[in-house]
């Protein structure tokens, strides 16, 4: 017998979200864009008038946020509109227009920035100390005077931007290649049906329990990228080689600098990065071994890392009682945190379930002004708890953020998104290890968390370093051949796994397929967010009161500092190794749990 999913109209109401908390309707929403489009027009009748004194610069300020904050919401409650059903005509309308509109008003806002760096910096600075509504941009006017360094002359200026298309071509093309031309083979599936592969097919087979199925993905997938392995190296190194050419260009000391520095990121929290989690390398060498006594395999090869060591626990776990758990499990960060958990369940945030149309996956969206909201595909299932305790952990950011800051700062940096909804996955997993007496259970749980580690903070890390020796030896005037990058990324992947670990060549070609190498330094946040959160974690169960005060100040302030300064008040020194080193500590606690129960 087949259900049917259920179409938008037939969901409970109380398990939707509840839009009207932004726009009454459609109709309200129309006469939102048309008040925001009348805003935008006197706007843009400030151009030129910013550096005539404090006054004129706070008033195109508060304007400015005031588009901005306004655009936000509309722009919100058209996308979420969409995404809760794209069957629906008006949602779909309404994303579209969203769409285009916001980045005709965003360009119709674009004049602020060189303007205001047009101002000679010791006036901005007599204007900040002068008047006193200026105080509350303070933060952001620094910012911005620290770029002047970096901001070649209007000619240059002009030149660089009318070459940004070409410098993007190489991740283009990489693109083109990766999603469209590549052919990839057809393998047999458990059932013994041919299945062509595909990316999402080649991440489901090597979580597959049947081995053949992961060696034959594993294979097929790599046979695929091997005819073209000089031609991505080529794109690789093209794009490498412009990252080191603009940061030249823009006066950084290297393409590290012009990527860190303008997120006030210092270059040693970088480097601290790789040299604590290469000193720890042991510790997932030893995690390796117990996976492949786990699995009982006479040989662990890479393809056997992503199928569970451990049987899957099957569990029903309504949503009411998911709720529940969050209550529980997130007691230890206090009444106030407890209370925005019972508004987000009770004034209608989430939108809990599958139905026609709805956009898959989970996110935390909303904006400045509206509630914090939460898409979700809840099954019931184990994953679909934690998937709840993570975007809860986004939300609860984002509500105190906006309850507590202006606008300009009521969003947080790449760098410190993934705390917040890490720290809950965690907090989550210490509640049920403590609280739940099922042995298949806490295998599961502690495997989960291992692997969160491994995939997020060891891996992301293998990948900075790569990226980090590619970028140094175009900077030092090498070039970076097929032969080199497969060499030096088969040597890592050795040196990170250690012996417990049988590599196939197939495995020195894999940068081959990443996509994240053409982002420029990106991939080391996911490793200092997750090794962040694991050390505050740790500072919440050990200590108490006093690292939950700090942690909630952490959630208030949004982006009214840098992200170093931010979490170091909250308890972690990211320019200093001591958090990371608190990360591998919590994962060897984790393994000495594991291997206590095999
Ligand atoms: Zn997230």
């Amino acid at each position: 017998m087949s259900v049917a999913l259920p179409r938008r109209d037939e969901v409970a109401p109380e398990h939707t979200w509840d839009l009207s908390l932004v726009f009454a309707d459609s109709a309200a929403w129309e006469a939102e864009l048309s008040a925001i489009d009348t805003l935008a027009q006197q706007f843009t009748t400030l151009e030129g008038t910013l550096s005539q004194g404090a006054a004129q610069l706070l008033a195109a300020l508060r304007m400015r946020d005031e588009i901005g904050q306004r655009l936000w919401a509309l722009y919100t409650y058209a996308h979420q509109l969409k995404d809760s059903d794209s069957t629906n005509p008006t949602g779909q309308a309404l994303n579209d227009r969203a769409g285009s509109f916001a980045a005709r008003i965003s360009a119709a806002l674009a004049f602020v920035e060189p303007e205001i760096l047009a101002i000679p910096e010791a006036t901005l600075s007599g204007w900040i100390a002068s008047e006193p509504g200026l105080q509350i941009y303070a933060y952001e006017l620094n910012k911005l005077n620290q770029q002047r360094a970096h901001i070649r002359s209007a000619e240059v200026e002009s030149i660089l931007a009318q070459f940004g298309d070409i410098t993007r071509a190489p991740y283009e093309i990489f693109g083109m290649l990766n999603d469209s031309d590549i052919v990839f083979p057809n393998i047999n599936d458990e059932q013994g049906a041919t299945l062509q592969l595909s990316h999402a097919r080649y991440g489901r087979f090597l979580e597959s329990d049947n081995r053949r199925v992961r060696h034959d993905a594993f294979k097929g997938m790599y046979s695929a990228y091997k005819p073209f392995r000089n031609t991505l190296a080529t794109t690789l190194s093209t794009a490498v080689r412009s990252h080191v050419l603009e940061a030249r260009l823009r006066n950084y000391s290297s393409a590290l600098e012009a990527a860190l520095k303008p997120n006030e990121i210092p270059l040693e929290v970088y480097h601290n990065l790789i040299s604590t989690i290469e000193a720890n390398l042991p510790k997932l060498h030893r995690y390796m071994a117990i996976r492949k006594k786990l699995m009982d395999l006479n040989e662990l090869r890479m393809y056997d890392l992503y199928t569970s060591p451990v049987p899957e626990v099957p569990m029903e776990i309504p949503y009411a009682e998911a709720q529940d758990l969050m209550l529980a499990a997130f007691a230890p960060l206090g009444s106030d945190y407890a209370e925005a958990l019972r508004e987000s369940f009770g004034s209608r945030w989430i939108d809990v379930y599958e139905n026609v149309g709805k956009r898959s996956g989970a996110y935390s969206g909303g904006s400045y002004g509206t509630p914090p909201y939460i898409l979700l595909n809840y099954q019931d299932r184990l994953n679909d708890v934690f998937t709840l305790a993570h975007e809860l952990g986004h939300s609860m950011h984002s509500f105190f953020t906006r309850k507590t800051q202006p606008f300009v700062y009521g969003n947080y940096t790449i760098f410190v998104a993934e705390v917040a909804s890490t720290l809950n996955e965690t907090l989550l997993t210490h509640y049920l290890l403590n609280h739940r007496d099922d042995e298949q259970l806490r295998k599961r749980l502690l495997v989960t968390q291992l692997e969160d580690v491994r995939t997020t903070i060891f891996r992301q890390t293998m990948f900075a370093s790569f990226e980090l020796d590619m970028h140094t030896r175009i900077e030092a005037g090498e070039s970076l051949t097929t032969e080199g990058l497969c060499q030096r990324y088969y040597d890592l992947v050795a040196a990170y796994h250690g012996p417990a670990v049988t590599l196939d060549e197939e495995i020195s070609w894999e940068w081959a397929r990443i996509p994240h190498f053409y982002y420029n330094y990106y991939v080391y946040q996911y490793a200092t967010g997750l090794s962040a959160a694991l050390a505050l974690s740790r500072q919440i169960i050990n200590e108490g009161q006093p690292a939950i005060e700090r942690y909630l100040r952490f959630l208030s302030s949004g982006s009214s500092k840098s992200s170093i300064d931010l979490l170091r008040a909250a308890g972690v020194d990211m320019t200093t190794t001591a958090p990371v080193q608190a990360a591998m500590d919590a994962f060897d606690g984790l393994l000495d749990q594991l291997e206590a129960l095999v």
